[in-house]
């Protein structure tokens, strides 16, 4: 029987969501039904309600979500009924030539799921797309079973919801892309959920000297409490690669742009050491942009390269919450604020406005 569901629906670009009843389809062969707990705004929903990614509407929005498996459908072994649960934006199908290589991580029905028009969700007969396949912003959502992690049911679901995309993308980048070295150096440009997660990233892997930069004064507090040595204002300061040179003698040994702006991008490049500087792009820099760096740069020896998703598979997602469990990073400093799914629109607004670190709208309290 399909199910009706409390969903906050976006009609268009740029229109406040609607929260409205729509139904859900039951879970077919090889799907999961999920019945949400909690779920992050994240900077993408916000990308693509303003039309800055390409995006089909009407779309229920969300893909930080984590929650319990309420029925699998035909076919489904790895997964029952209670099982505590994130969907994750990178499947595995193990079937393309990345998952054969090994890189999950780059799994080609990523981009297929994207743009499918294939949804769960439907309102008075009218399809209603699924964001990347997933929709946690409703209090219940199908996904397919490759698109889900089981996780420690230990995890406080309120914070731990932001592991599914933010956190992860920012711990993998640091421990997984850039493989961060202990008693290395390394400079973070942005400090929003991401980069605080990147500056976890680094301390966890032993890093002894952080320098996060960020142009809003009022992120210094925050990216010192979790593990940054030095915070930088590139307003105070010349020029912000001197300013790291400065710190570090030949500059750092990772940079990451954390923002996705291309001039952030290459001071990130030009602020590490010339000969085994390696910089990250964490952020993800609009479609039409181009990076360029004066090629002196990269003929001494510095790496240049980008980070998906933190270069994160299933499986790491679930290490992380585990990671989170057994106290190896906190969360409490990165989840500012908790909404009903009715205040939806107003953490968008808070994102807008960078009054909030990250949000979350809680379905069921723990
Ligand atoms: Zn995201
Ligand atoms: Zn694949």
């Amino acid at each position: 029987m399909p199910l009706v569901v409390k969903a906050a629906v976006a009609f268009g670009p740029n229109e406040p969501l609607q929260i409205r009843e729509v139904t859900l389809a039951d879970p077919g062969p090889g799907e999961v039904l999920v019945k949400l707990r909690a779920t992050g705004l994240c900077h993408s929903d916000l990308s693509a309600l303003e039309g800055k990614i390409a995006q089909t509407f009407p779309v229920i929005l969300g893909h930080e979500g984590i929650g319990d498996v309420v029925a699998v459908g035909d076919g489904v072994t790895d997964f029952a009924p209670g099982d505590r649960v994130m969907p994750y934006l990178v499947p595995d199908c193990g079937e393309c030539a990345f998952c054969k290589s090994g890189r999950t991580n780059l799994c080609v029905q990523m981009m297929v799921r994207r743009q499918s028009a294939k949804t769960p969700f439907s309102l008075d007969g009218q399809p209603i797309a699924s964001y990347c396949g997933l929709g946690t912003f409703a209090e219940m959502t199908v996904v397919p079973v490759d698109s889900l992690v089981k996780v420690n049911p230990g995890a406080r679901t309120d914070h731990a919801c932001c592991i599914a995309c933010g956190v992860t993308t920012g711990l993998g980048a640091a421990l997984i892309t850039a493989k961060v070295t202990p008693g290395s150096s390394v400079a973070v440009f942005g400090t929003g959920g991401v980069g605080l997660s990147v500056i976890q990233g680094a301390k966890i892997a032993g890093a002894t000297r952080i320098i996060a930069i960020d142009t809003n004064p009022a992120k210094a507090a925050i990216a010192l409490k979790l593990g940054a040595t030095d915070f930088i204002n590139p307003k105070d300061v010349e020029n912000i690669v001197v300013e790291v040179q400065k710190l570090t003698g030949m500059g750092v040994d990772f940079a990451f742009d954390c923002v996705g702006h291309p001039g952030l991008a290459r001071q990130a490049l030009e602020s590490t050491n010339p000969a085994w500087g390696l910089s990250v792009c964490v952020g993800v820099i609009p479609a039409g942009q181009e990076l360029s760096a004066a090629p002196f740069n990269l003929m001494t020896g510095r790496k240049w390269t980008g980070s998906l998703m933190g270069g994160a598979k299933r499986v790491d997602v679930a290490r992380y919450v585990d990671m989170y469990v057994d106290g190896t990073y906190g969360l409490d400093d990165l989840v500012s604020h908790h909404l009903t799914l009715d205040e939806v629109n107003k953490g968008f607004e808070m994102m807008r406005s960078g009054e909030a670190v990250r949000s979350v709208v809680v379905y069921v309290a723990d």
